[in-house]
């Protein structure tokens, strides 16, 4: 048994800095999986349990948008209620699993403010009447914005989540790629770079408010480009780190660092990452690919099924072939064997600090 432990289920506030703390001092990182209804969210949970591992659940507000139904009308609406959903599924689940997840919103830019500050509102909601939060962290990333207005506002939102035992994750410098409107195209190339100075600035102001992870461009991009597109310059993690180290007198890499853009990342720069403080690693491209290749393969061997009810020559009946349950299962269990990759990348599997049913009955 590790010397941390946790109930399993979500974890928050202090549980939440116990499983940083974890995967810190054990040099392995979380993946943190974007998912967009109950297929990819269960399949994440299946895939923590099989590689008995805690795990990250995040939603960008395009994921909670369709969990909540691309029907629905009000589409700001359903980007918050889709978010709750999820988030509620999530909770009365995750403890049956055997794992700690962690709940998380993805990208935030300025626009999505409001977006944060509904999802705030149900939080404290949530909290007053189970005494938890609804998400354990929300990520306010407001890096196309001057450092000071990025900061300002994270410290204006974060003093309202720490009294829901929340954590913010902000970001620095701007992460390359596509995902939600975020384009690469225009930005000169020191901005692909976050600046140590700027590490520091936002340790100074964030951490006497509470906690703060940080998501730091290193030269990562989001999606997956030709290799040798991506030069990862993990270096600018560690000199961050020791400039916070030195100046504010702290342990070993201070910053909860994050690795936004993983999908298509080289191992070996993955393992730079995690010696430089980085806890997480989101997921996305690669497991949306996994869920779409396991569901094509399916299609294509049986492409008849796809077409009739029952073979217009034979009369065999299809219906086992097109019940969803089928081919989304398909789907599911192509995802997980992308994330058994993902938790051996990462170190993480065999590490989950959930208490299991057999330390309870030995304690
Ligand atoms: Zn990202």
């Amino acid at each position: 048994m590790s010397k941390h432990s946790l109930p399993p289920g979500v974890v928050s506030g202090k549980d939440y800095l116990t499983l940083l703390k974890s995967c810190k001092e054990g040099g392995y990182a979380l993946p943190a999986v974007n998912v967009v209804g109950t297929d990819s969210i269960n399949a994440v949970m299946e895939a923590a349990a099989k590689n008995n591992a805690d795990v990250i659940l995040q939603l960008s507000n395009g994921g909670a948008e369709f969990y909540a139904g691309k029907g629905m009308k009000d589409g700001f609406q359903a980007k918050v209620l889709g978010a709750v959903s999820a988030a509620k599924h999530v909770h009365l689940l995750a403890a049956h699993y055997g794992i700690c997840v962690v709940l998380h919103t993805d990208h935030a830019n300025k626009k999505l403010v409001p977006w944060v500050e509904a999802l705030l509102d149900h939080g404290e909601v949530f909290y007053k009447e189970t005494g938890k939060p609804l998400f354990t962290s929300h990520m306010l990333d407001l890096s196309e914005e001057d450092i000071d207005f990025n900061l300002s506002e994270c410290a204006r939102l974060l003093k309202r989540m720490v009294k829901i035992d929340m954590s913010i994750e902000i970001e620095l410098g701007v992460t390359g790629g596509e995902e939600d409107g975020v384009g690469s195209d225009e930005i000169d190339n020191d901005k692909l770079y976050t600046q140590p100075e700027d590490c520091l600035k936002a340790y100074e102001i964030l951490a006497p408010i509470g906690h703060f992870s940080l998501a730091a461009s290193f030269g990562n991009v989001h999606g997956v480009y030709k290799p040798g597109n991506v030069k990862l310059r993990p270096e600018i993690l560690k000199n961050a780190q020791e400039l916070v180290q030195k100046t504010k007198n702290t342990g070993e890499n201070p910053l909860d660092l994050v690795f936004h853009g993983g999908s298509g990342s080289e191992k070996a720069q993955i393992e730079q990452a995690l010696g430089c403080g980085v806890f997480k690693m989101n997921i996305d491209t690669d497991t949306q690919f996994a869920f779409a290749q396991g569901v094509g393969k399916f299609v294509l061997a049986n492409e008849k099924a796809f077409k009739y009810q029952i073979d217009p020559e034979n009369g065999t009946p299809y219906k086992k072939f097109y019940d969803p349950r089928k081919w989304l299962r398909e789907g599911e269990t192509a995802m997980i064997a992308r994330l058994d990759e993902a938790f051996a990348d990462l170190k993480s599997a065999g590490k989950s600090l959930a208490l299991k049913k057999s330390d309870v009955m030995a304690a």
